[in-house]
Parts: C-alpha cells; structure tokens; sequence
C-alpha cells in the first residue's frame, strides 16, 4: 500500500487514463475522489473500495471552488482532463483554440488555485498535470491547437514547481503517446477509413503499438507517491518510443 493515508482527487475520471489512474491509486490505498463532467461515466464507480465518484466540470470555477471547500486536504491533485483538436493551423479557429486553452490549461489553474491552501497548510502535496509528448516535446502532424496548448501545460508545470519547491508542494506532468482511450477510438472512427487511420496511429509508435490507459497510471501512482518525493518540475515520459 504505497499511498496509505493519502487523498487524491483526479479530473476527467470517466474513462480513458483517468479511469486507470483513480483504479491505480485506490488499489495503493489511497482515498480517492474521482471526478467528470459526465455522472454516467462514474456509475462505475459504484462499490470500488477508497473511491469517491462526485460530478465536476473543470470548466466551472464555481463549481470547483464549491468541491475543494467541501474536500479534506488532499496530498495528490491529477488534472487529467482535456481535450484533443484535429488540424493544422489553417485548420484552427479561434474558438478551438480558446476552448482548448480553456480545458487544457486554464482548468488546471483553477483546480491547483483551489488546492494550494490545504497542500501550503499541510506543507506537502503533490500536483500532476495530464500534457502529452504531442507538446513542446513533439511535433507530431494535425495537432496545432493540441500541441500548442499542451505545451502550454509544460510551462504550467515548470512554474508551479518553482513557486512552491521550497514549501513541501511538488507538480510534475505526464507525457504519454498514444493511448487506447474511448476518445482515441472516437478520432479513429470520425475517419472515412478508421481502420487504415488506426494503423497509421500505430505507425508513430515505435513500439508498433498503442498503450494502454493501465500503462499510464503507474507513472501517476509514482508521482502520488512519496517515492519521488525528490522529483518536481519534471516531464514523465511513457510514449512507447516516440521520443527516442
Ligand atoms: P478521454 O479523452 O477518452 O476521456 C476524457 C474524459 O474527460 C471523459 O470522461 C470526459 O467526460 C471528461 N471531460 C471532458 N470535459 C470535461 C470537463 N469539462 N470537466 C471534467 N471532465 C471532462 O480520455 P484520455 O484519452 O485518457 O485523455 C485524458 C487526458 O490524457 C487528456 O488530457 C488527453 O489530452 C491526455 N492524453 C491522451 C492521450 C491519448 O492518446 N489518449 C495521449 C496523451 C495525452
């Protein structure tokens, strides 16, 4: 039980690597408040030990501001929650671009604005941001709004972990490649050929295949945990090879 005695709270945990992660962390006896916009997806949740599924819309300040007050401090905050456009910059409108802005980024100001006083008067916590190798790290084809924006969580991160490095609060952020997740599937499946669009999918992954959600969470359960208690202001990297 690596996270016993800890709280987490995760956004965007209907599905996909969110999903995995609250799975992941409540099996390391964490006590887990998993949270979506969309209440259907979290009826999965019904009778799984150490979670706690409540409805959150990271693109209601409101609403965040409301849950945080009512939560106990937690140790561990995953804002997993965004979104991916498709296209090249002549691709890309205005509103894509400020949406994303606002899912990818801007929700995650939030959320870490409403977590800092529990996280600064306990002197700990740690903070992981949901970005992609598809950032500053990658340009990868049809991903303008997307990278732009997950570049953007990059330098989040970075800042954040400056600010607090000397008050106990961590913030790292995760780069996965390409994962098997429902909005995977539903980007395939938008294609005229999803089969030929999923194997070029596959193509970009050296590993000659796509990840799985439950390969990504063990990274998360690592930056929950105390055993990377050294590590802040770093990009977590599980992209099947991409970046080699
Ligand atoms: P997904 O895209 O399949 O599911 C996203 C979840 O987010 C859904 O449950 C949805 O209801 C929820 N959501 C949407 N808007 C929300 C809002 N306003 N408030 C709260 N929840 C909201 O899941 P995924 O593919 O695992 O993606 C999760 C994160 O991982 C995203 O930030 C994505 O950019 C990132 N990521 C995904 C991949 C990939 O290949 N799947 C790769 C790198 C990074």
């Amino acid at each position: 039980m690596r996270l016993k005695g800890k709280t987490a709270l995760v956004t965007a945990a209907g599905q996909g690597i969110g999903h995995a992660s609250v799975m992941a962390l409540a099996a390391e006896g964490a006590q887990v408040w998993a949270t979506d916009v969309n209440e259907k997806l979290l009826e999965r949740y019904a009778g799984v030990a150490n979670v706690t599924a409540v409805k959150l819309d990271v693109l209601d300040k409101a609403a965040i501001g409301a849950l945080f007050a009512k939560l106990p401090a937690l140790d561990v905050l995953f804002n997993c929650a965004g979104v991916v456009h498709n296209g090249t910059i002549e691709q890309a409108s205005d509103d894509d671009l400020a949406f994303a802005f606002s899912l990818n980024v801007r929700a995650q100001m939030w959320t870490i604005q409403a977590v800092l006083p529990g996280m600064l008067k306990a002197g700990r916590g740690s903070i992981i941001n949901m970005a992609s190798v598809c950032s500053s790290m990658k340009g990868l084809p049809n991903r303008f709004v997307y990278g732009t924006t997950k570049a953007a969580v990059l330098g989040l991160t970075k800042s954040v972990a400056a600010d607090y490095v000397t008050k106990g609060i961590r913030c790292n952020a995760v780069c996965p490649g390409t994962v098997d997740t429902p909005s995977l599937g539903d980007r395939i499946n938008a294609n005229a050929d999803p089969e030929e669009a999923r194997k070029a999918f596959i193509a970009r992954q050296p590993m000659g295949r796509l990840a799985q959600a439950e390969e990504i969470a063990p990274v998360v359960v690592f930056l929950a945990s105390d055993e990377s208690i050294f590590a802040t202001g770093q990009f977590f990297t599980v992209d099947g090879g991409i970046t080699i």
